[in-house]
């Protein structure tokens, strides 16, 4: 993408003409969150001014015109997906609420105790943490695929590890500290000769790199739409339909109900089993507002130039006495975890806020990771398709200057 249309996308972007402490705003923080371009906040507003009403439910006028707005929302993922079918998308708030649902529900109809979960060294703590609560409640072993010194899984051990007792894997495509690309089709290919499912937590590749669910084989698939550009407190679950099937609900309530009685009560087909309560039918036409937005400029377009940034922002960054980078895989998205000698990431990041420039600093909710390597927490620069060579110009001065200061 050349200049001017970056230009033309960023003005799409309200936020990104802030002034943050009378500065231009430097937003490097799109692995936490990405911003919302105008067409997806105009959706929200139009959802709720011109189209509310609770779906699926009413006979009236507005009520089916948001529910043909929510279903034509989930067939937009699932192409996005390139899922087979639409009933295999399920909303939820996010890849927090979907790697929980299926820990759950998966949990609870295929695992017993002694079985094992493997996931990574490198994984979010929402792809740990409801695993090792389903090893609490029903006497798992959690496993864990360690890594090398660029950050690229082990895949000997991965295969090592694999045996009668797996129950499933879960494994992130991409990774939100390191930005390493895991390999997951040959992770996915590898627990499949073992009839070993795998979830994929999508959440870090999504926003950067086209998904062919089927071609990878996922058996489930999860991502947040905040970090597509969609609004906060909507994602969505793949699964394939067998397995969706296999597994019970995860809540229990309105909508996701065939028949109740007080003796028993009999469940709903795909995908509204797994959609209790009243949907954020406003949220799933935004993200799909977002994800058609993302469409336009082109996943290519898109990763190409994200690609070009992390390559000129590292080159730079190692201008920089001190500078130690973690995450160096050949395959690697546009997120750079960085550290200068002893200084410590906060007070980087606190500085670089005060000249308008916002990065991460800390663990990333990947505390496992960190301790792996050994460091108190990095300084995180996370790139979107909006960001330019400029603003990193901007960043590089800014952090010599934060480095003198430090040091
Ligand atoms: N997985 C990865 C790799 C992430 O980076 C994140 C968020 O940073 C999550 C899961 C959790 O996403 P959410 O908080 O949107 O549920």
């Amino acid at each position: 993408m050349d200049k001017q249309q970056i230009q033309h996308i960023r003005a799409d972007f309200p936020i990104l003409a802030e002034k943050i402490y009378n500065k231009d705003l430097i937003y490097f923080d799109n692995a936490a969150t990405t911003q919302k371009p105008r067409c997806v906040v105009e959706k929200i507003e139009e959802g709720y001014y011109h189209l509310n009403a609770n779906i699926h439910r009413g006979v009236h006028y507005l009520s089916q015109k948001a529910t043909e707005a929510h279903e034509a929302a989930r067939t937009i993922v699932a192409e996005f997906l390139h899922a087979g079918k639409r009933e295999e998308i399920i909303f939820t708030r996010g890849t927090t609420e979907a790697i929980n649902l299926v820990a759950t529900s998966f949990g609870e109809a295929f695992c017993k105790k002694d079985d094992e979960v493997i996931v990574s060294v490198l994984e979010h703590h929402s792809n740990i943490v409801p695993w090792q609560m389903l090893c609490e409640r029903k006497g798992l072993k959690l496993q864990v695929i360690p890594m090398n010194e660029h950050g690229e899984l082990d895949i000997d051990t991965f295969k090592s590890l694999l045996n009668e007792r797996t129950r499933i894997v879960s494994i992130a495509h991409v990774s939100n500290v390191l930005g390493t690309i895991n390999p997951v089709k040959e992770i996915i290919r590898l627990a499949h000769e073992k009839n070993i499912p795998v979830l994929v937590d999508g959440a870090q590749a999504v926003p950067h790199i086209a998904v062919n669910v089927v071609e990878l084989d996922a058996d489930f698939y999860v991502f947040s739409g905040h970090k597509i550009y969609g609004p906060t407190g909507i994602g969505a679950l793949y699964g394939k339909e067998r397995w969706l099937n296999a597994i019970p609900p995860y809540q229990g309530g309105g909508e996701m109900i065939a028949t109740v009685t007080f003796e028993k009560t009999t469940y709903n087909e795909l995908p509204f089993k797994f959609e209790a309560g009243t949907p954020d039918y406003i949220g799933s036409t935004a993200l799909a507002e977002a994800i058609r937005y993302v469409q336009n400029i082109g996943l290519e377009n898109i990763a190409n130039h994200e690609h070009e940034l992390l390559t000129y922002c590292t080159q730079r960054l190692y201008e920089i006495d001190g500078m130690r980078i973690f995450g160096t895989a050949t395959e690697k998205s546009s997120v750079i975890s960085f550290l200068v000698g002893n200084i410590h990431p906060y007070d980087i990041g606190m500085l670089l806020d005060k000249l308008g420039i916002a990065v991460r600093t800390g663990h990333h909710c990947a505390q496992p990771l960190i301790d792996s390597l050994g460091i108190p927490g990095t300084v995180r620069a996370s790139f979107a398709f909006y960001n330019t060579k400029e603003e990193i110009d901007v960043f590089i001065e800014a952090l010599k200057r934060v480095v003198i200061m430090l040091s």
